[in-house]
């Protein structure tokens, strides 16, 4: 199956994906890979499987030297608030300003099964925090007013408009 990104419309990306069960579901490497190669090519820094249709919970963040694959993942504790701009693959040239923790606890299983309790901070635990999201059906457009939201939609207009010339 050919791993590519669902429009911005699709009903996966509102739907809450399910665990994944490596007896049942195997080595993930092969989908965490792919994913890799999506969200490389695509300029991100993360990328949760429901943006590729897979309704899974996992998700990938970092680069190419360094790539977290994070596997049914859990945040046990947050703390610090921090707004800072942010973007989805998902919705291309959208910009918002998103309230997160600025650090965060977690728990998950990486590509070989093993359980990784570990902490992230600044821009990985935003990142984290929004692809954990995706696992819920949360987009980041549902983290901001509406007022905010309305704006940031007319800003992008204009830049598709102006990209047309
Ligand atoms: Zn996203």
């Amino acid at each position: 199956m050919d791993t590519k990104l669902v429009t911005e419309t699709d009903q996966v990306l509102r739907e809450i994906a399910e665990p994944w069960d490596f007896t049942v579901d195997g080595d993930p490497s092969t989908l965490i890979k792919n994913m890799a190669k999506v969200m490389i090519e695509n300029n991100g820094i993360g990328l949760a499987a429901p943006q590729v249709g897979v309704k899974k919970r996992i998700f990938i963040m970092g680069n190419e030297t360094k790539l977290y694959a994070c596997i049914n993942p859990e945040i046990t504790e947050g703390s610090g608030e921090v707004m800072d701009l942010e973007g989805c693959l998902s919705s291309p040239n959208l910009w918002l300003n998103v309230k997160r923790h600025e650090t965060i606890k977690v728990k998950y299983y990486n590509a070989l099964g093993q359980e990784i309790i570990t902490e992230f901070n600044g821009i990985m635990a935003r990142v984290y925090q929004h692809e954990r999201d995706h696992l819920d059906g949360v987009c980041f457009d549902t983290r901001v007013g509406k007022l905010s939201l309305e704006m940031a939609k007319k800003r992008r207009k204009k830049k598709l408009r102006k990209s047309l010339y």
